[in-house]
């Protein structure tokens, strides 16, 4: 196992990514020797015939086999690096054809993730003598919530684990604790403000220095706020810093005050973003993000497809890091819509819609057209008097293509989003032939 350390974290990423690119090119080496422990990649790596000593540096990497979520359903047991007893904690992610896949961490990728976080904190501005309101969970098999806990203590700052839920006990513990930064799904941060308001108190002057947030987008593709992300740092008066993760990756990324993309870890993590068929893309281009995590012991991971729609930038951040960022999540590949020969994502028109008042809730049907365009019917709920028609206008006007717009009654759309037995709320609902 590497050692890790916050000082030789900050030099590194200080660095000019060539001087970097030697040490990541060695950990990507160990990394596949490791992976050959398990099953999958033996096959894989031997059927694409390609060996460990054949990566010499990082422009080796695009020559290593691409792996699918799908795989992780198939395959799981045989992607596991290590026997069970080595394992120490077990995490569960959602299966996307079948039952959730189990992904093994060892004491040092628990040690390596804490790690991670407690890099990722640095980067936001935290530090010793913080203290950290964790409003997520750190049971039920999720990762995150124990990653920022870890992360947290690592650095030396003080955790409080409130979990989630409950906007008036989440106050209660703001004012009795007065932590200084908030961690959490954007929406509910911003329930716990509107509570405070409703009744009297006043969340902009709670005292919180920073959000650190995961789940749902708060910036544009561009980068800036979107009116959630608006709303919400204004009701704390501080600025949100992203996350983004995945169980199986083990490893996650953050944003700095700065909120100009995710920084990398870069001895931890290497990121491509591809196209539709694969070849890589440059920075600033939309394109499916497939992450290399390095490092990791129990479940190896060699670029994984997240499904996710990012772009990539390069240059270094003012705010000191010249570690490569990844943008927000635009969407998911699995829900890019053609509409007359546009390529769109559920989460722009969602965004869109934020700017539209009295809009309280949204959904997005899609069905098969001829060829290979999409008819796209967005369903919107919210205050009695809402315009159908003028909200087609906005989003043809921003879209370039025009979806239809439907209004129904809010409890309607309430209903279907949440349905019988789902665990979250649903957004996209897709008809298309496959
Ligand atoms: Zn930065």
């Amino acid at each position: 196992m590497t050692e890790y350390s916050i000082a030789a974290g900050i030099r590194l990423r200080e660095m000019a990514s060539g001087d970097r690119e030697h040490l990541q090119a060695r950990l990507l080496r160990e990394h596949v020797t490791h992976a050959l422990k398990a099953p999958f990649y033996r096959d894989r790596l031997a059927a694409a015939n390609i060996a460990p000593e054949n990566i010499r540096s990082l422009a080796d990497l695009p020559r290593l086999p691409l792996t699918a979520r799908e795989d992780l359903d198939h395959h799981g047991p045989s992607l596991w690096a290590v026997p069970p007893e080595a394992v120490a904690d077990l995490a569960l992610t959602s299966g996307t054809t079948g039952p959730p896949v189990q992904v093994p961490y060892t004491a040092g990728d628990l040690a390596r993730l804490a790690y991670n976080e407690t890099m990722s904190f640095y980067g936001t501005g935290t530090r010793g003598g913080d203290r950290c309101l964790v409003c997520v969970t750190l049971d039920r098999c999720f990762i995150a919530g124990l990653a920022y806990y870890q992360g947290i203590v690592g650095l030396g700052a003080t955790a409080i684990r409130s979990g989630s839920g409950q906007p008036a006990r989440q106050w209660e513990l703001i004012s009795l604790l007065r932590p200084t930064v908030l961690v959490g799904v954007p929406t509910f941060l911003l329930q716990i403000a509107q509570w405070a308001r409703a009744h009297h108190f006043r969340p902009e002057e709670a005292g919180i220095k920073r959000l650190v947030i995961i789940g749902e987008p708060v910036r544009r593709p561009d980068l800036r706020l979107t009116p959630l992300g608006e709303e919400l740092t204004r009701s704390w008066n501080c600025p949100a810093c992203a996350s983004y993760g995945a169980t199986e990756l083990e490893t996650g990324i953050c944003e700095c005050p700065l909120g100009c993309g995710g920084h990398l870890h870069p001895e931890l993590c290497l990121a491509e973003i591809i196209d539709e068929q694969g070849h890589p893309l440059g920075d600033g281009r939309p394109g499916e993000l497939v992450l290399t995590p390095l490092g990791v012991e129990g479940f190896p991971l060699i670029r994984f497809r997240t499904g996710d729609i990012a772009r990539k930038y390069s240059e270094p951040c003012a705010c000191g890091w010249h570690s490569e960022r990844i943008g927000p999540i635009e969407g998911r590949v699995a829900q890019r819509l053609k509409m007359k020969g546009t390529t769109l994502y559920p989460e722009t028109v969602f965004q869109l819609l934020q700017e539209v008042p009295g809009v309280r809730a949204s959904y997005l049907e899609v069905r098969s057209d001829y060829d290979l365009s999409d008819l796209v019917r967005v369903v919107v709920g919210g205050v009695d008097d809402l315009d159908g028609r003028e909200i087609e206008t906005l989003l043809q006007a921003r879209l370039r293509v025009k979806p239809e717009v439907v209004v129904r009654d809010i409890d309607q759309v309430m209903a279907a989003m949440t349905g019988e037995g789902e665990r979250k709320m649903k957004r996209f609902f897709d008809f298309r032939k496959k």
